[in-house]
């Protein structure tokens, strides 16, 4: 045999052709398929995430005005309770027989004065909160209609996004239908196969000596038949089933021209 004769492709086995073909479609239907059960469901997810987060901000924030709200209300009942007491200490003062009885109802009076003060002084600081809480509430809710809008418009752009892609699936998956039902069994079967394992490849190019997919020397003899047989054989070390692409040959006046692959 003549060892600078480099098969054309027309030479090659036909059921290598078709998985070289298969490899192709498998590349796009394993890239759509990701697309469509991880990478848009993750980026979805991401968005709702943060909108879920911001509504539990918002949820937390107005939990914490309703506090102080009840603060101040508590603080204004005992405003209250405070002034009838000293109203009501007052009212004794009349029937006083003694200096001591008097000067312990002042006391009680001026004890009863000075928590209302302190009361004041705790509204003051509540009311201050409050306001401040106020302001801050609507850069809180923006952030939440922020986030919605983003989420929404997400949702809105995958949903054509993930129409397209499906559909695009659905004809690869019947033009993949068409190819493998003119491989051999066997040959699919071990494709599948080796596919499943190795990361959905399931064919390698070979080239100067090496799998280009697992990138171990193929012995000499091996790489040899590869490129000259019209048999088909697998990777020694990676299973893939190896194909040959001539180089073109200077000599032959084609240059820089490659051959193209003749297609069934
Ligand atoms: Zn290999």
């Amino acid at each position: 045999m003549n060892l600078d004769q480099s098969p054309t492709a027309q030479q090659q086995n036909p059921n290598l052709e078709r998985l070289i073909k298969l490899q192709e479609v498998d590349k796009i239907i394993g890239q759509l398929t990701e697309l469509i059960q991880e990478q848009i469901p993750r980026q979805i997810k991401a968005l709702e995430d943060d909108f879920t987060s911001d509504l539990a901000k918002l949820k937390h924030f107005d939990e914490e005005v309703s506090l102080l709200s009840k603060q101040k209300k508590a603080l204004e009942a005992e405003v209250e309770d405070t002034k009838v007491k000293i109203a009501k200490a007052k009212l004794k003062l009349p029937e006083v027989k003694t200096n001591v009885e008097y000067r312990a109802i002042l006391k009680e009076s001026d004890n009863f004065e000075r928590r209302i003060l302190k009361i004041e002084d705790e509204q003051l600081e509540l009311m201050e909160k409050m306001e401040e809480k106020a302001l801050q509430r609507p850069s809180i809710e923006s952030q939440v209609a922020d986030d919605k809008a983003r989420l929404d418009k997400l949702k809105a752009e995958m949903e054509v996004e993930l129409k397209s892609h499906s559909q695009r699936l659905k004809a690869l998956n019947e033009e993949r239908s068409g190819i493998i039902g003119a491989v051999e069994p066997d040959v699919l079967a071990s494709y599948d196969k080796v596919r499943k394992q190795r990361k959905g490849v399931g064919v390698a190019q070979v080239k100067d000596g090496l799998c280009m997919a697992c990138f171990q020397i193929i012995q000499p003899q091996l790489y040899y038949q590869v490129r000259t047989t019209m048999e088909i054989y697998q990777c020694p070390h990676c299973d893939r089933y190896l194909y040959h692409i001539p180089e073109p040959k200077p000599e032959n006046g084609e240059t820089g021209k490659k051959r193209s692959k003749k297609k069934e």
